[in-house]
């Protein structure tokens, strides 16, 4: 059994939203009033696109075109800064993701930092967290970061083996990311993370824990373990690139052990920590949080809106012109409204993949019925042995190692019928692997 079906980092996925109509961002603004809520930017611009990449990014942009994006950024942070201004809203954390943030140039990176902090307020003690790249990785544009107050960089690296990376169509070198993680070291960021993919073709276990030695050499704070997919329009899948999920399911074990071994905490099937106690409970299927750019997406209550999603690099140039082209951001034209039974659906997702899990008794507060009563199959998954707990229902050691088989059997069969129209669509063949 292939333990590899989908990763569920968010309900639904973005291949069920659909057009909407007669929606204003108006009708929504009360619920970002007071503090707590977060922000996303989107910079959608790579160097080259990854073989196996089917994130809303596109590559081949010059300083000009990063311009006008950044033009139509602003233009959409004055409109929403003036929208929500009755309500006063703070933001508690900022994400900057791609893309390739880093891609910008340091005048551009210094004019995106300013324009968030003319349009929008943050909370003191908010967290500003930044995506990068090996290649993109300059002293001059950490220095910028660091003048923003940036507390969280987190580097794609994916492996040090030059021919894993080759094989993933990555357009960085192992010493480039050496000398880039060596650099960012220097900058003392609160906290460093690193991303590495595992099932990558003629990748092992041994070359897969050798990598994150390394890694452990430069003492990260946080390290995600990506299970490689490929789906349907990114390059490796027209390379007949299918991964094999066993060979994956062997390196996650030996990695995970590895990482555990030297005083990671586990908080997920993905997701490696470098920090003492236990992760706390926080809530996290009912936040909101507001999205800039085109790609990132915005969840306000019940509803959850985005630009179109696209992987092709050419249809993400076409939704890139057409946010560029927009006049009026505060009409929500592409989303999605979900009904009580898909936010508890959300709901249990969003806690049961991570650590500590659900939280019954708030399930119960939330929802006024009992998550067991709601979703049957919980029980099933405890009897199985993949859940544990009482007042926490959490994954177990063999749970964690199936989340991206058990969060799927949790989509409603309608988002599944959209997701599924959706493949078709954008595909001529069937049956691929489909991540987020
Ligand atoms: S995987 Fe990251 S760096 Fe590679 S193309 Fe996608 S967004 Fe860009």
């Amino acid at each position: 059994m292939n333990p590899y079906i989908q990763y569920m980092y968010s309900y639904p996925h973005k291949t069920a939203y659909r057009p909407l109509e007669g929606i204003s961002l108006k009708e929504y603004a009360h619920l970002l009033a007071g503090s707590g809520h977060g922000l996303y930017l989107h910079i959608p611009f790579c160097q080259t696109k990854c073989g196996y990449c089917n994130l809303f990014s596109a590559a081949g942009h010059g300083e000009k075109e990063m311009d006008w994006y950044l033009d139509a950024v602003e233009r959409q942070s004055s409109q929403y800064s003036e929208l929500l201004g009755p309500y006063q809203p703070v933001f508690s954390e900022m994400i900057i993701g791609g893309g390739t943030p880093l891609l910008l140039t340091k005048k551009q990176l210094d004019r995106m930092f300013s324009m968030m902090e003319n349009f929008f307020t943050f909370s003191k003690d908010r967290e500003l967290v930044v995506e990068t790249a090996p290649n993109q990785t300059s002293k001059e544009k950490l220095e910028v970061l660091r003048q923003a107050g940036v507390t969280r960089v987190s580097m794609g690296i994916q492996s040090f083996s030059d021919g894993e990376l080759a094989a993933l169509g990555r357009g960085h070198r192992a010493q480039k990311a050496r000398e880039a993680l060596a650099l960012l070291k220097s900058f003392d960021f609160p906290c460093i993370n690193v991303d590495f993919i595992y099932g990558i073709p003629g990748q092992t276990a041994d070359s897969l824990l050798g990598s994150l030695k390394e890694a452990l050499d430069f003492g990260p704070d946080e390290i995600f373990l990506y299970p490689l997919y490929v789906r349907h329009g990114v390059r490796l899948e027209s390379e007949g690139i299918v991964p094999d999920g066993e060979a994956a399911l062997e390196q996650y074990r030996r990695a995970s052990g590895f990482l555990r071994e030297k005083g990671y905490r586990q908080d997920s099937m993905r997701r490696f920590v470098k920090r003492k106690g236990e992760r706390a409970f926080s809530e996290c299927g009912m936040g909101t949080s507001l999205a800039l750019g085109c790609g990132g997406r915005s969840y306000l209550g019940n509803l959850h809106f985005c630009t179109p999603y696209e992987v092709g690099g050419r249809e993400c140039l076409e939704q890139i012109k057409r946010f560029e082209d927009t006049e009026d951001f505060t009409r929500i034209v592409h989303g999605i409204v979900l009904d009580e039974g898909e936010i508890k659906r959300r709901y249990v997702l969003r806690h049961l993949l991570i650590h500590p899990g659900l939280d019954a008794e708030r399930y119960e507060e939330h929802f006024k019925s009992r998550a067991m009563d709601d979703f049957p199959i919980l029980s099933r998954w405890a009897e199985q042995g993949f859940l544990h707990g009482d007042r926490f229902l959490g994954l177990t050691e063999k749970g964690l190692e199936w989340s991206d088989y058990l969060g799927p059997k949790l989509i409603s069969p309608e988002i599944k019928k959209a997701m599924d129209e959706w493949e078709e669509q954008h595909s001529s063949v069937k049956g691929g692997w489909l991540s987020e």
